[in-house]
């Protein structure tokens, strides 16, 4: 009996220093040392997850998410987050759930998936509102904010950000009262930069010194709470402020300052900071002090850093080089930019394509569950849902197992409804390349790794308007909204999609691109006929050279 009250004591005694550890990893956090958050809430979890401790583990890895994008390395934030995300929903705690989406909603921008980070973001907003946490809310309504600042929609950003620092302010929270301000600021320098590419000079002026004030708004309260990776944010965007608004001394004096807080900062600030520095020079004309921080910031690249940095550095760097007349090493930067830019691009069709491959598992997932539960029902609904697990029945016939896409069957299926079809529609023929080849040279075994990648591809990237077939072997048929120029485009991204794709993942020295074959509804009538003339139009494809489209 004593010994198990002491075990009691005992568990309440730990899960309690637990408890005040975690808040100790938020102060660190809060007060620019992130890393140490991230390591001792790291800590936290392994223990709380050797105790079974459930609940803790999923506190952890909310926060963990949220040091992770502090320190730039989204991609591990990610895992932490889903997996918490995932705990609160299973135990019914919405308002913990409102927090980790929210996160994850950031981290999906930050790894530049807007139209995902919008569901998650507005999903969170949903259930803060529902337990009317104001906390919550304005954690959600921030991330709102910034995924329209993002997408340069910065009338909706400024009103979401003014919103999530109202709430802010309302409870007393000055840590989120200066993370949100610095986003409001953020908008508005949008908002600024819009109005000067639109020739309203006035109003961008205007835009540009509200931006200023909200961030020294910011500054003022980082430096009160000791939040130095909230104040480097602030002097560097100060800088590229006042930079814009031609105040060139101004923008130094916050850089200057901007130094000053560089120690115990991670590469990836330190890039930050160098190429902040170099952007400022260059928009002065002074394109030979430009040179010393960027170059100095090509050396940090092996380092580590974020691809956004890598992509950064060279941008400025070749404007540098070509304010001096340097024009050769001007182009050699240039290259290096714009290659980069196109394996982040490419980089980003892959992330896109493995989280349509997660929600996909999930929503087959929740058709299971929604059969499991209406089977509980009445006899007459029970009689409606016989009739809607046919319908499930029928659509895995419709599957082709290897791709996940539709097969052969649910195109002969759809024929026959687009026979009577009255809108515009398009059909395209698509093949793989020299496949034989890869078969022999490889094996037939990475051949199918290779059919199934392309599913997973052609799911990531096609609009839900569209549909892709496994024609057969390694032939795909894809059904698109629209008349043929349109289909066309979609079908471009398709081709490079694939030629981008990250092949050697799957084997060293495997390239793989497609051919495709366009028609629509304006060359023929009957779909039968269309997918004639696009598999005619694959031919010419195939005759001219291949990895192209014809329509
Ligand atoms: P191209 O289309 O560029 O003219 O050349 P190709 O080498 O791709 O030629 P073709 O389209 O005629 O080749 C199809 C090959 O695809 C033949 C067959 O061995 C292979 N294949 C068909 N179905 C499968 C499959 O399910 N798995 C694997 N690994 N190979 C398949
Ligand atoms: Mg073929
Ligand atoms: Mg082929």
């Amino acid at each position: 009996m004593l010994v198990f009250d002491m075990q009691v004591v005992d568990t309440k005694a730990i899960a309690q220093q637990a408890n005040s550890s975690l808040q100790e990893a938020w102060h660190l956090g809060c007060t620019g040392r992130s890393v140490e958050a991230l390591t001792l809430a790291g800590q936290i979890l392994a223990d709380a997850t050797a105790r079974g401790d459930d609940r803790l583990a999923a506190q952890c890895d909310t926060d963990i998410g949220w040091y992770c994008f502090q320190i730039g390395k989204a991609e591990l934030g990610l895992t932490h987050v889903r997996r918490a995300v995932d705990f609160w929903k299973t135990n019914g705690e919405p308002r913990q759930e409102a927090y980790a989406r929210a996160y994850f909603g950031w981290l999906l921008l930050e790894l530049g998936l807007p139209e995902e980070a919008i569901e998650e973001a507005t999903h969170a907003l949903d259930l803060a509102d529902k337990t009317a946490d104001p906390k919550a809310q304005s954690l959600a309504t921030n991330v709102i904010g910034i995924i329209f600042w993002y997408n340069k929609q910065p009338d909706r950003a400024i009103l979401m950000s003014d919103r999530s620092v109202e709430l802010a302010r309302s409870i007393g929270d000055k840590t989120y009262e200066c993370w949100w301000l610095i986003n409001l600021g953020g908008a508005h320098s949008e908002a600024g930069y819009i109005a000067q590419a639109l020739d309203q000079p006035e109003q961008g002026h205007q835009m540009l010194v509200r931006a200023l004030e909200l961030t020294e708004q910011a500054l003022d309260i980082a430096t009160e709470t000791g939040d130095r990776w909230a104040a480097r944010i602030c002097l560097g965007n100060k800088a590229e402020f006042h930079s814009h608004l031609g105040e060139h001394d101004k923008a130094l004096q916050c850089m200057v300052r901007y130094r000053l807080l560089q120690e115990n900062s991670y590469v990836r600030d330190r890039q930050q900071y160098l190429y902040t520095l170099g952007q400022i020079y260059n928009n002065s004309g002074k394109f030979a002090e430009a040179l010393a921080p960027l170059l100095e910031a090509v050396e940090l690249i092996d380092d580590g850093g974020s691809f956004d940095s890598y992509i950064q550095i060279y941008l400025h760097l070749s404007q540098a080089y070509e304010g001096l007349g340097q024009f050769d090493p001007a182009l050699a930067a240039h290259k290096k930019y714009h290659q980069a830019y196109l394996r982040n691009s490419a980089e980003r069709t892959q992330q896109r394509a493995r989280l349509a491959e997660i929600y996909y598992e999930t929503k087959r997932f929740k058709e299971v569950a929604e059969t499991e539960t209406k089977r509980a029902e009445t006899l007459e609904a029970s009689y409606q849902k016989l009739q809607e697990q046919t319908d499930i029945l029928a659509s895995a016939v419709y599957v082709d197992p290897l791709t996940g896409l539709y097969n052969r069957k649910y195109l002969d299926s759809r024929f026959k409804e687009l026979t009577s079809e009255k809108r515009p529609y398009s059909i395209a023929m698509l093949d793989v390349d020299h496949f034989k080849s890869v078969n022999d040279n490889f094996s037939h075994m990475i051949g199918d790794q290779v059919l199934s990648a392309i599913g997973t591809i052609l799911r990531g990237q096609l609009r839900i308007t569209d549909q892709a077939i496994r024609f057969g072997g390694e032939e795909f048929v894809v059904l698109l909204a629209g008349a043929p120029r349109g289909a066309a485009d979609v079908c471009e991204r398709l081709r490079l999609a694939v030629e981008q794709w990250v092949w050697s993942e799957i084997c060293n020295g495997l390239h793989i691109t497609i051919s495709i074959g366009v028609a629509g509804t304006l060359s023929a009538n009957s779909p039968n006929e269309i997918l004639a003339i696009a598999d005619q139009n694959l031919y010419a494809a195939k005759k001219s050279g291949r990895n192209r489209v014809v329509s």
